[in-house]
């Protein structure tokens, strides 16, 4: 077969990305070098980042270098075969009985990523003949674990409990019921109302599983989410959260009961049928629990200087949306707008990046800021100054 018959196959391809180049969506790869921090290099360029999910400055921590260190001394690299045949390692075991003690559950399950613990529980606790109610704004890994779970999916309107009780009244015929929200939500940085979700979901004999993803280590007085900040994790089924956040790893897991744990490892796909993560991945896990539980300061003050972040950014005229959280959106609606002004700030030695669909809904597109403990005060301030700038030069709608 000839190259030229496989290019035309594929000619769809240069068509939808001319397609995406036209409306301002396309997307570039830029290559950091050195560490993920605030004083960032992408390629030749060298600037202040507001990019990252590190919110409290542990990705680069040397505490966290030194015990994957000495983890590979001893273990080696590679796990070299999924949890269930040997896979499991000393270092797994510790993490996990270590996040349950984080979390105060029975226990907990450690997945190779964040999104192969969504989509794999929500796989696990609903099928065919079940129904998964989802909020409009969740995560992909969300989204995707309803579709792929086969389970009748119904999505609620971003915050609208109302409108999901209403679902919830329909859904009797069913044999199985779950109800999943982000507990910070990734792009607007709002917090889900927990405690009517619970009660809704109660009221209807709804299972809830809260993914907690961008609030492990920065919501609640223990660091452990949204739903400690918010009261309700005994009325939580299933908790997910990741290690490649605010913990500065790589991994994701899922806190719960013994039997919940106890189903997943049967059940979960991306659990039984993926390599665990190397243990020194789980080393640096539990390198980065000490730090969030020996030094509280980081998030109580994280969320303090986003607090103060959005006031100053709220008054200079922005539209924060809803934010309540270290995930401060900057709405600007169209997403050649949000492009343009996520160029310039570049260029002004910032980043800052576009959000725009499908990962945000069509006139909801931002320049999302994301505050980290490792920011200091004066990048915040040159930050803020910037913005100031730019918002004189581009008057709202422009
Ligand atoms: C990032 C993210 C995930 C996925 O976590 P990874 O560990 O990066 O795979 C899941 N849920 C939400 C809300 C996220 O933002």
């Amino acid at each position: 077969m000839s190259k030229h018959t496989t290019h035309n196959r594929l000619a769809w391809i240069d068509h939808e990305l001319d397609q995406l180049e036209r409306g301002g969506l396309s997307r570039r790869l830029r290559t950091r070098l050195g560490p993920q921090r605030p004083e960032l290099r992408l390629g030749d360029w060298q600037g202040i980042s507001f990019g990252s999910n590190d919110y409290l400055g542990l990705a680069g921590d040397a505490r966290l270098a030194e015990a994957v260190a000495q983890a590979v001394r001893t273990e080696g690299w590679g796990s070299g075969a999924s949890p269930l045949l040997a896979g499991h390692a000393e270092a797994h075991r510790r993490l996990e009985a270590q996040l349950a003690q984080f979390e105060q559950v029975e226990a907990a399950l450690v997945f190779g990523s964040g999104f192969a613990a969504n989509a794999g529980t929500i796989a696990a606790l609903v099928g065919p003949g079940d129904v998964v109610f989802t909020d409009r704004k969740n995560h992909a890994s969300l989204l995707d674990g309803c579709r792929l779970s086969r389970a009748d999916v119904r999505a609620w309107p971003h915050g609208d409990v109302e409108r999901l009780d209403a679902l919830l009244a329909r859904s009797g015929r069913y044999r199985r019921r779950l109800v999943v929200t982000d507990g910070l939500f990734s792009m607007d940085g709002d917090l889900a109302p927990l405690v009517e979700l619970a009660d809704a979901a109660e009221r209807h004999g709804a299972m809830l599983m809260v993914d907690e993803a961008h609030a492990t280590g920065v919501f609640g007085l223990g660091g452990r989410g949204a739903a400690e900040a918010l009261g309700v994790e005994l009325r939580v089924d299933a908790r997910v959260g990741t290690l490649s956040k605010a913990l500065g790893s790589i991994g994701g897991f899922v806190a719960g009961s013994r039997r919940l744990i106890e189903w997943l490892v049967h059940r979960a796909r991306p659990y039984v049928f993926s390599t665990a993560m190397p243990a020194a991945a789980a080393a640096a896990a539990l390198a980065a629990l000490d730090v969030v539980h020996d030094e509280p300061e980081r998030r109580t003050e994280l969320l303090r200087r986003a607090e103060q972040l959005r006031r100053r950014l709220a008054d200079q005229g922005w539209n924060v949306g809803p934010s309540a959280s270290q995930i401060i959106p900057l709405v600007v609606g169209r997403p050649e707008r949000a492009m343009t002004m996520a160029e310039k700030l570049y260029a002004r030695g910032f980043y800052v990046p576009a959000i725009r669909p499908p990962t945000v809904p069509e006139g909801e597109s931002c320049l999302r800021v994301s505050l980290s403990w490792a920011h200091l005060p004066e990048q915040i301030d040159a930050l803020v100054e910037t913005l100031a700038d730019l918002r004189d030069q581009t008057p709202p709608g422009a």
